[in-house]
């Protein structure tokens, strides 16, 4: 990783290679806000896929929704979200920048400050001088709570008794089906609900590229469970998370667990324990695991006045159950994975190439295909095997230039894989199979090619776990 500011070099490296663009960029730009390329849209499709396979699909006690961004507004009011989905955030009357308060101390004294009031806050902000980080000078207002959930009015009159929210979490669209699940389909607590979808959050302080972004995907688990039985469940999701972790190909020595102190709780959880990740700019949370209590259900069923009791047949009792939360952004992964990813490489040459380490499975691109020259028949060859490929997964044919840079670009791509139609390929019916990491070529026969990929690309869950 090179040693200045690596995150503008992967931000470079984004845009150039087509996997994240800066949003409205012909316009000017509208900050905060990101759109995914051809090739940033396949790794975040293969991420997603994989997350839903592995949490999903591959176990018999999940089921999975896809439930809508604008919900009714009372959800919001049960949730406790237009209550206290709050930041506290001052202004700097100076050059009227906005700034996190909590963020503004931490950063600049190193400590926590969660659980203090805002006053407590504001008091500690003037005490300690603290500067404006845009003009320099210490002149705030008083800390005040600022909403992070967007609305829109939902009639043309804008009366403001119809306002929806954009959903800041994926979470209440799952608790709000929990009845219709347990009615429609056979499942017996314990069990999941899970959903990936889009959240948005008018953040305050965004920044860091993809990190805090203000519309976001979030994959989320509600696990619903017998009180008694949180602890353990709550044990065998973490061990869970990590091994999703590994399975996407994090360094493990890049993660780290979190648990949050009492004060830093959010208003549902009694216990919460993040995975954070070592960035760039310091370690940050990337997922995050919450014991919800029934706190989600219990308020549903005051607010609509819809029972959420679960009735076990067996056991003859009926209880609210109680939740496991394990929550995982999207674009917090893509982000972690670039950076853990990202090497400018010195090569014995001398020269440097820029090369993405990821791991297969998440790759956007799994092999190129080339001919060493673009000359029959080396085309002919080389667009039959990448015909052959492309149904089984998504594979590249490249022609154009010297076949040194089609490497280099590939490298920057992530593609694990490069196969060399040449003339050899003619006589004796073999490919050149390059790797990425290592950049050795071997030679294997073409009837072989398919199986070999297979071994490589393809997932076996009884050797991952
Ligand atoms: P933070 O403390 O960083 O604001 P949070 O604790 O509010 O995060 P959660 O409410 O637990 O976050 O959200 C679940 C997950 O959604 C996070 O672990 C993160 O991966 C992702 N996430 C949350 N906010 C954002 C955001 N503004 N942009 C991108 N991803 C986000």
């Amino acid at each position: 990783m090179a040693k200045t500011d690596p995150l503008k070099h992967i931000v470079a490296l984004c845009k150039r290679r087509g996997f994240i663009y800066p949003g409205s960029e012909i316009y000017g730009g509208f900050a905060n806000t990101y759109s995914y390329g051809p090739y940033g849209t396949q790794m975040k499709k293969n991420i997603k896929d994989l997350w839903w396979k592995f949490f999903v699909e591959s176990r018999s006690d999940m089921v999975g929704i896809d439930g809508p961004i604008l919900l009714h507004p009372k959800v919001w009011e049960a949730s406790g979200h237009v209550q206290g989905f709050n930041d506290a955030m001052v202004d700097c009357k100076e050059c009227k920048g906005r700034f996190r308060i909590d963020k503004l101390l931490e950063e600049a004294l190193g400590i926590e400050v969660e659980g203090k009031t805002l006053s407590e806050l504001t008091s500690l902000l003037q005490e300690k001088k603290i500067r404006c980080p845009k003009c320099g000078k210490s002149n705030f207002t008083d800390a005040r709570y600022f909403n992070l959930m967007f609305h829109t009015p939902m009639s043309k009159t804008h009366n403001s008794a119809e306002i929806a929210y954009l959903r800041p979490e994926t979470a209440q669209a799952i608790f709000i089906e929990f009845k219709n699940i347990i009615d429609s389909m056979r499942v017996k607590i314990p069990f999941g609900i899970a959903q990936i979808g889009k959240a948005f959050r008018n953040e305050i302080t965004p920044g860091n590229f993809i990190f805090r972004v203000i519309e976001f995907e979030q994959m989320e688990i509600e696990y619903f469970i017998e009180e008694s039985q949180w602890e353990k469940t709550f044990d065998t999701w973490l061990l869970d998370m990590h091994k999703w972790c590994h399975l996407i190909g994090f360094k493990p020595q890049h993660l780290q667990e979190k648990e949050h102190k009492k004060e830093q709780l959010s208003h549902y959880s009694k216990k919460t324990v993040d995975i954070i990740y070592e960035f760039p700019f310091g370690w940050q949370e990337l997922y995050g695991l919450a014991y919800r209590t029934n706190f989600d259900l219990t308020q549903h069923q005051e607010y609509s006045k819809i029972s959420q009791e679960y009735i076990d047949q067996e056991g003859k009792k009926r209880y609210i159950p109680h939740v496991i939360e394990p929550t995982f952004g999207v674009d917090r992964t893509i982000l972690a994975l670039l950076c853990d990813a990202y090497e400018e490489e010195t090569l014995k040459n001398g020269e440097t190439r820029t090369v993405l380490h990821l791991h297969p499975f998440v790759a956007p691109v799994k092999a190129a295909i080339f001919p060493l020259m673009n000359k029959e028949p080396l085309t002919t060859v080389a667009h039959e095997i990448y015909h052959r490929l492309k149904v089984l997964w998504n594979v590249e044919y490249d022609a154009s230039g010297a076949i040194g840079k089609r490497y280099r670009r590939q490298d920057e791509l992530g593609t694990p894989y490069c196969i060399t139609v040449d003339y050899d390929t003619m006589d004796n019916q073999t490919v050149t199979l390059r790797h990425r990491d290592s950049m050795e070529q071997e030679r294997i026969p073409l009837e072989t090619l398919e199986e070999v990929l297979r071994e490589k690309l393809n997932l076996r869950w009884e050797e991952e776990f």
